[in-house]
């Protein structure tokens, strides 16, 4: 199999399933209970939160939730205050920020969507003269799911300090923490969403990076774990987990492998010039369209070729069209015929050779059959 979806989900490391398997059946105590055996548990549970902290580069609090829909919903409910606020988003935000947006504008909230560039970054100039001593928050995504375009977090902090210094900058990093070096505190980010899933740890396991959690309300009740912000038993084995995939993933060394592998299949795939490869940002993602031929029956017709790839963002394939394209420029056909690359560590040169190879093959194929 020559699994090309690597921004919908990741394999899990087999060390990460043994880390797993060990707090699930042998260190398998509810980390709040008062024994030793438990406190040890949360003593090791308090370390990853210290790896996150360190990988980050950031001085704050982890906060462990089910992943990062979750996460964005704690960033953004959690600060949600009444009043005459406003809130900023990009119109490239995944559907677990996207839709909060879509919810704060129908319970009446003003609502500004920032446009896509070409380059799929945010519309920086828009962002400018939105912005204002209403806005509470500011949430735009690191490294976009769909595109591998990567925000300049830098510029977008130095408007908020500039314009609106009460707000806050909330970023969900799921495609870039692990993939990308950099330190949030560069950024005077606020809030900071992560997803075990992306960098080979388990599904079902994330967090949210809080710099002050004063400015936080749980959305939560219950037992009041995680300081009272997320209630529920820690999902000690996948936090654990996460811990060894962090630990393991190697980031400097699987950036630079990840972009050998992209210039192997954009040398395959640029003999076709009906083929357009959309290569804005980050190596882990290539959006290319095939002209004329739909990328769901694509994607179909690849699997049969035990070659996976996804066409637009998992959490979204059963919507039709695709806002984040349409709001970068791209046309109905462009949207159609789209489909999404991304990569991992676990690819060789080869299978991604070969599998440029038969992409063009195969939609050469099934252009001949429509026309
Ligand atoms: N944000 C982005 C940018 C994503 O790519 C995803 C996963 N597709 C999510 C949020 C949702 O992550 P999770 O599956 O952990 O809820």
């Amino acid at each position: 199999m020559i699994y090309l979806d690597n921004a919908a989900t990741t394999r899990m490391y087999e060390g990460a399933v043994d880390v797993y398997k060990k707090y699930a059946c042998q260190s398998f105590y509810n980390m709040s209970a008062g024994y030793n055996k438990a406190i040890e548990v949360a003593k090791d549970i308090d370390e990853i939160r210290k790896l996150i902290l360190k990988k980050l580069g950031g001085k704050g609090d982890i906060i462990f939730t089910s992943g990062a829909t979750e996460s964005n919903n704690l960033a953004i409910y959690g600060n949600k205050r009444n009043g005459k606020w406003e809130y900023v988003f990009s119109e490239g935000e995944h559907p677990s920020v996207y839709n909060i947006a879509k919810d704060l504008q129908n319970q009446g909230f003003i609502v500004h969507f920032i446009r896509l560039r070409e380059d799929g970054q945010i519309d920086y100039e828009q962002l400018q003269n939105v912005v204002n001593e209403r806005t509470r928050i500011i949430s735009v995504m690191h490294v976009s799911n769909e595109t591998g375009a990567i925000n300049d977090l830098k510029k977008i902090n130095l408007i908020r300090q500039k314009f609106c210094p009460k707000a806050l900058f909330h970023v969900d990093g799921v495609q870039a923490f692990c993939k990308l070096d950099y330190k949030i505190e560069d950024y005077n980010i606020d809030l900071y969403t992560i997803s075990s899933h992306k960098f080979h740890g388990p599904k079902g396991v994330g967090a949210l990076y809080v710099k002050n959690l004063n400015s936080l309300k749980n959305i939560i009740f219950g037992g009041g774990q995680e300081k009272g912000y997320r209630s529920g038993t820690e999902n000690t084995s996948g936090i654990m987990a996460m811990g060894y995939a962090i630990s393991h993933f190697n980031t400097k060394d699987n950036y630079d492998y990840v972009e050998k592998l992209k210039s192997v299949i954009k040398k395959e795939l640029s003999v076709d010039e009906k083929i357009k490869i959309f290569d804005v940002g980050s190596p882990y993602i290539l959006s290319v369209t095939f002209s004329g031929v739909n990328g769901e029956t694509l994607m179909r017709a690849l699997q049969d070729y035990d070659i996976l790839v996804g066409n637009g963002s998992a959490c979204s394939t059963k919507k039709a069209g695709n806002r984040v394209l349409e709001s970068i420029g791209f046309n109905l056909d462009e949207i159609k015929s789209h489909i999404r690359i991304s990569f991992s560590e676990e690819l060789t040169l080869k299978e991604v050779e070969y599998a440029g190879k038969k992409m063009v093959e195969v939609y050469n194929n099934i252009l001949e059959k429509v026309k």
